[in-house]
């Protein structure tokens, strides 16, 4: 009687992930079928990331980019242990955020030598964790240098830094503008001559600097073009440098595509300009090692999130797949981290009975907030209780980005397969 009227049959608009099979309706992650993927983990909902695709997508980013050019995984995006671990031994670098972040990488057996920390708010405590590990520190405010000094002269060790810049430019087309204007990330370049005077007079081991402009960018152009004025606002700076520049972090921001018409980053234009930047620096900066640090674009593509059909519920015509997981596991799925406007992430039912008929659906979340969306009236598979609804382009800013404590449900679990 409640019955949608019209049953939509065309193919979905993007889903399933084309880096993810699907056999008789079944999504396969990890070399297994999501079914019984669901049973080895013991409970939904729950998050798996495919190790072979973290894998390929590292040495794609090799292919396409100059060996020259060091490649470091900003932690933040998916902190898993187990990622963390194996993305230490992918990548050239790992960038961490917090002293909470630096316990995991050195635990996971990160190089300390390899490992930045940035971040506008480090307590004194974790500066001084920072100077005891061993690692360079993206120092964001002149505050943060007599802390390091004192750290220095009390452990007997080296204060390495970098500085953050805040550009006078920003990312074009980012998703998240990180610079540009007034911010309260780094130090205002225009503001940076006397602060590397203070590098030099405290005695810090001076390395170099650390420009990041922006966040889920998916035009090449955009990216290069930031790239380029980072590189020679990095050049004006090392004249007021106390030593030479060592390291010269040009940020990231690489994005990978969520929507109905997005498309995938063309690495290639990338991969030239940085090849440009670096025959300038091997002559204008010789001593100096270039990095690019990037989070969504190494692990995004790489995770589900994968919950349980608890009930289909048809309201006035519209059904409604109530889910056990939500926006407290996958805040950003649900389009409450960030977005300006809700947009679908690209999702699936996946199901064991063969079904091919699509119809269109809401998957929502058990909390009691109209919030708790992961997707709106997308074409599905027909699913009943008990089938799996997934959400892909999940493995970066899910877990840790979400509010998991709010409702009181049960925790999600994260798996690392394949
Ligand atoms: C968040 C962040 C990153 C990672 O950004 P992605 O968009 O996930 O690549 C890199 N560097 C800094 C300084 C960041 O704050």
């Amino acid at each position: 009687m409640n019955e949608p009227s019209s049953v939509p049959r065309r193919a979905p608009v993007h889903a399933p992930m084309s880096q993810f099979a699907v056999e008789n309706g079944e999504l396969i992650v990890g070399g297994q079928r999501l079914s019984v993927l669901a049973e080895r983990v013991g409970q939904t909902p729950f998050y798996a990331y495919d190790r072979a695709l973290l894998k390929a997508r590292v040495a794609q980013l090799r292919a396409a980019l100059p060996s020259a050019v060091k490649l470091h995984y900003a932690m933040k995006a998916n902190p898993m242990p187990a990622v963390v671990g194996l993305m230490a031994g992918l990548v050239d670098g790992i960038d961490v955020a917090s002293a909470g972040e630096l316990k995991v990488a050195l635990d996971a057996g990160a190089d300390p030598a390899e490992i930045s920390f940035a971040g506008p708010g480090k307590r004194d405590i974790e500066l001084r964790q920072a100077v005891a590990s061993g690692v360079l520190v993206n120092v964001e405010s002149a505050r943060e240098l007599p802390v390091l000094a004192r750290a220095s002269q009390d452990l007997g060790l080296p204060a390495r830094v970098a500085l953050r810049v805040n550009p006078d430019f920003e990312l074009k087309g980012s998703g998240m503008k990180m610079s540009g204007g007034p911010k309260q990330f780094g130090i205002d370049a225009e503001a940076l001559p006397p602060v590397l005077a203070e590098v030099g007079r405290l005695g810090l081991d001076f390395e170099g600097f650390h420009l990041f402009a922006g966040s889920q960018n998916l035009k090449a152009e955009s990216i290069c073009e930031a790239q380029q004025k980072c590189y020679e606002l990095a050049l004006r700076l090392a004249q007021s440098a106390p030593s030479a520049v060592r390291f010269l972090n040009l940020g990231g921001g690489f994005g990978i595509p969520y929507f109905p018409g997005e498309t995938a980053l063309d690495l290639a234009p990338i991969g030239a300009n940085l090849q440009g930047i670096g025959e300038r620096a091997a002559k204008e900066m010789p001593q100096a090692e270039l990095v690019i640090e990037l989070g969504r674009y190494l692990v995004g593509e790489a995770g589900v999130y994968v919950t349980r059909v608890l009930d289909r519920k048809v309201s006035r015509g519209q059904v409604f797949l109530v889910t056990d997981g939500g926006l407290h596991h996958h805040l950003s799925a649900s389009g409450n981290f960030g977005q300006v406007i809700r947009k679908n992430y690209p999702a699936m039912v996946s199901q064991t009975r063969g079904e091919t008929a699509l119809e269109s659906a809401s998957v929502v979340g058990p909390l009691c907030t109209p919030l708790d969306l992961l997707a709106d009236k997308m074409d599905l598979a027909a699913a009943q209780p008990g089938d799996l609804a997934v959400v892909f382009q999940s493995g970066a800013y899910g877990a840790s980005a979400s509010p998991q404590g709010f409702l009181g449900h049960p925790a999600v679990v994260e798996v690392l397969v394949g």
